[in-house]
């Protein structure tokens, strides 16, 4: 049974899946899969619970994608919106606002060195859209490198720097150059960060002028499977790169505001300071809403023309992803991340050692990847059994990510108020299914 949690939701009278299903198939474009054999119809939030048609309480070890900080409907995030909605929805940039300013502020505090200043967006895509831009103004080159297994969005720009072919479309990339990603796990040079970032010096030698516009990666790869990169990585390339005249761009979408429970932000886990910042997901704790951040002196470049954006950003956005950054420190998040991810990753690697199927257990606090292989040796990806072990879950009142080029990752990933009761279900339900394979 799932922990207790003294929450009744409301009693439902509206549309059943197959209602919703048929309308989505009919109205909602087409795409590749859908997560569950059956969807899932969800119909209300509480934390780190989610309730569907029938009133069936789940745990949410997914959080909307990485996406839910505080938790479902927190209730001092719905306040602020709340607040700030009946005031005004609206302002834009062309009119001050005191949220926006106030937002800025708060957030340009939890940044190290000099980056500064705060341009809001509306997601991660687009956040790493004008990251790119202000690399390309700025360095004056066109070429950025990015690693191999990236997700960083799924626009005409950004898909160019993805790069899993689940997600990539054959169109024109831009100047992009992937490298070898420095994946302890399954990266030709193990754990050798030192061979990794000669390929990103082979690269700029060999594949451009010698001159390139940027670098960006995830500081643990989210999309692509938990990935850490491999330690000492970063500070070499971000060396190699800033040579080459290009900017350093941490793409924190995943990995920022604690979540990683060491640090604030991942990039703070290989001991760098990038010069741009790309942020989203649980910015917002739901709410359309991203930013970049960055230097005085890049931000300088895109003063030569008007910076605009109509939603990014705006009043509501602002006050809710204000009202975030209060409750994580409030409630003490990201130390609550360390230690019931410690928790969780300890009970897991307990468990690979009664489970072959447990290829790599990996993450750093509530950011944890499961590598599930058919053969330890060879790092099969166990793609059958993933599925099956998936709908089990789900089954047994368990929502998890998939993510890898195989999907034959697990991504635990929770809201941040996930307990270490929480986990042991979590754990106790993949034992169990795992042992029904
Ligand atoms: N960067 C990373 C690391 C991501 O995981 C994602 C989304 N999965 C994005 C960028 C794109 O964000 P969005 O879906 O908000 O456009």
């Amino acid at each position: 049974l799932l922990p207790p949690f003294g929450y009744e939701p409301r009693p439902y009278t509206g549309p059943l899946a197959d209602q919703v299903l048929e309308k989505r198939k009919r109205f909602l474009g087409p795409s590749l899969f859908y997560y569950y054999q059956k969807p899932l119809n969800i119909v209300e939030g509480k934390m780190q619970y989610l309730f569907d048609e029938s009133g069936r309480r789940y745990l949410d070890a997914f959080a909307g994608i990485v996406t839910v900080s505080c938790g479902h409907c927190h209730p001092d995030v719905l306040d602020a919106i709340m607040e700030q909605s009946k005031l005004l929805q609206h302002a834009t940039t062309i009119y001050l606002h005191h949220a926006i300013a106030d937002f800025a502020e708060a957030l340009a505090s939890k940044m190290p060195g000099n980056l500064k200043v705060v341009y809001f967006v509306n997601s991660g895509t687009e956040a790493n859209e004008l990251a790119m831009l202000m690399a390309r103004l700025y360095s004056g080159n066109l070429g950025m490198i990015a690693l191999r297994n990236a997700y960083h969005g799924g626009s005409a720009g950004t898909i160019g720097l993805t790069a899993l072919n689940t997600w990539k479309y054959s169109i024109p990339q831009g100047e992009i150059h992937h490298v070898v990603n420095p994946d302890p796990y399954h990266g030709i040079f193990g754990s050798d960060a030192s061979r990794y970032a000669k390929d990103v010096q082979d690269h700029i030698d060999f594949g451009t002028s010698g001159k390139v516009a940027g670098f960006v990666a995830e500081t643990i790869q989210g999309v692509g499977g938990a990935v850490e990169l491999a330690p000492g990585y970063l500070k070499q390339v971000y060396d190699i790169v800033r040579k080459a005249g290009g900017v350093c761009i941490a793409d924190e979408v995943q990995t920022g505001f604690g979540r990683t429970g060491s640090h604030y932000w991942g990039f703070e886990t290989q001991g760098v300071i990038p010069d741009i910042v790309t942020m989203a997901k649980g910015i917002g704790n739901g709410l359309p809403l991203g930013a970049v951040v960055t230097t005085p002196e890049i931000a300088n470049v895109m003063a030569q023309k008007i910076q605009f954006n109509t939603f990014g950003g705006n009043p509501v956005c602002s006050a809710g992803g204000h009202a975030v950054l209060r409750v994580l420190d409030k409630e003490k998040r990201q130390a609550h991340s360390a230690d019931v991810g410690s928790h969780l990753l300890g009970r897991l690697r307990a468990l690979q050692e009664r489970h072959d199927i447990i290829g790599d257990v990996r993450g750093r606090g509530l950011m944890v990847g499961i590598e599930l292989v058919t053969d330890r040796k060879e790092k099969t990806p166990a793609k059958a059994e993933t599925a099956l072990l998936f709908e089990k879950l789900r089954e047994l009142g368990v929502l998890v990510g998939k993510g890898g080029l195989n999907g034959n990752v697990f991504r635990i990933k929770p809201p941040m108020c996930f307990t270490k009761d929480d986990a042991d279900f979590l754990v106790d339900a993949l034992d169990y299914a795992m042992s029904k394979l």
